[in-house]
């Protein structure tokens, strides 16, 4: 049996939940409002936290990061998205798509190129895998990389890109074989400054507004084959393992936006008096309360379990996608819940849950959408039987 356990000792690990937390609430906190109005992508904050070993959680210290497991990388994600969830996505997807990607398939000369750079925060990193017309269909990729010698050329755009402009360095998939036939896709590594290679379209979105999200756009973009991430054939198999780590990243971040909504929310009924006692004596309230508290522990221990699965190594495609299904459900239902306590407060950018209410939507998309969470967690699950 599974025993849900972190594997840092307690002192560790509160020590870098206190390191998150202090962080947030000093350098992020006083300006979520201003960076979501303007939708101000905070470069320099990824910089500071790479200084703190928050931008390479994961990576282990001989490629310069902080060698951290994933039940670590856990309270990091949760820490910062109680207080941004832009922050915490921005975060997430540099550890979890970019960095992780290189450090999963890289070559030991692509490890050290690449991962002290993402881990210091000194280069943010993007991955592109979805495309205008396909994304839950992400095999579908019409981005194209034609083999010219020791060179590829790139062309296609890929769209909705985590730092799709701002990233220094990008992952990026594309097809390499007959469009629909298996493994006809390629990971590469391709860096800013290649000629033919540009951010294009930046996205105005609901929520999440201080994360970039942008076209990556290649023409005619010339790479060595010496950027090729693994084998040719093997992109769209590497999206896929690098995605189970994501989604528990995924999770992590409806985790800390459902927790800070419910904070705000469970203070705020004890201080709103209405009928001559705070609303939280009212049944109605309280059993709001007891519903968001009980499933945000539900999602918790779901997203350990998937944690404690991936430091041992284990496969994890099926606690993943559930983990990150059920814990992004449950942030769109607190945030939703949390408004409702908070009355017409709640609808006003004056109090903080109409932000998190706003944010929690992208986590039932990202990563795969809750529907395409159903998908693998029904198919995993009948493969059993
Ligand atoms: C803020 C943000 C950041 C993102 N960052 C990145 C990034 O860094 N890199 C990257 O590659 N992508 C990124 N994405 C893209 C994201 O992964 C896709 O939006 C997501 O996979 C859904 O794809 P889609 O938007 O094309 O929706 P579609 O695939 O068009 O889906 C539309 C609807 O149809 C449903 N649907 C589709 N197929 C099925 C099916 N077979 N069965 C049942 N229902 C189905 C979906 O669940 C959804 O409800 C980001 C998206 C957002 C919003």
């Amino acid at each position: 049996m599974l025993v849900l356990m972190n594997t840092a000792t307690e002192e560790i690990t509160l020590q870098i939940k206190e390191t998150a937390k202090n962080f947030a609430n000093q350098h992020i906190k006083p300006h979520v409002m201003q960076w979501d109005e303007s939708q101000e992508f905070p470069a320099h904050i990824f910089h500071q936290m790479g200084e703190l070993g928050l931008m390479g959680v994961l990576v282990p210290e001989e490629y310069g990061g902080s060698g951290l497991s994933y039940a670590e990388y856990k309270i990091i994600i949760e820490e910062i998205s109680k207080v941004c969830g832009s922050i915490g996505l921005s975060v997430a997807a540099h550890n979890s798509l970019c960095t992780n990607h290189i450090l999963l398939f890289g070559s030991e000369d692509q490890k050290h190129q690449y991962l002290p750079k993402l881990a210091s925060g000194e280069w943010i990193g993007a991955w592109g895998l979805t495309e205008p017309n396909t994304g839950s269909d992400a095999g579908n990729m019409k981005c194209v990389a034609t083999k010219n010698g020791d060179t590829w050329v790139l062309n296609g755009t890929k769209s909705w890109i985590t730092h799709g402009k701002s990233g220094n360095v990008a992952v990026v998939i594309a097809r390499t074989g007959e469009s629909r036939a298996k493994n006809n896709a390629t990971a590469f590594v391709v860096e800013r400054s290649t000629p033919g290679f540009s951010g294009g379209k930046k996205e105005n979105k609901l929520g999440m507004r201080a994360s970039e999200t942008a076209e990556m756009v290649f023409d005619n973009c010339i790479i060595p084959d010496s950027n090729r991430l693994g084998e040719i054939g093997d992109g769209f198999k590497q999206a896929m393992q690098v995605l189970d780590g994501g989604r528990i990243s995924i999770a992590c971040l409806a985790l800390g936006i459902a927790k800070g909504a419910f904070e705000a929310a469970a203070g705020y009924s004890k201080q709103r008096y209405q009928f001559d006692q705070p609303i939280s004596n009212f049944q109605a309230i309280s059993f709001k309360i007891a519903d968001m508290a009980t499933e945000i522990d539900a999602a918790e221990l779901l997203i350990m379990r998937a944690c404690a699965l991936k430091d041992a190594h284990e496969k994890v495609t099926r606690e993943a996608a559930m983990a990150k299904y059920y814990a992004s459900e449950v942030a769109v239902k607190v945030a939703n819940e949390a408004v409702q306590i908070f009355g017409g407060n709640g609808y006003t950018k004056e109090f903080p849950v109409e932000k998190f209410y706003r944010d929690a939507k992208l986590c039932t998309i990202g990563e795969g959408t809750s529907e395409i969470q159903k998908i693998v967690i029904a198919r995993e699950t009948l493969n059993r039987f």
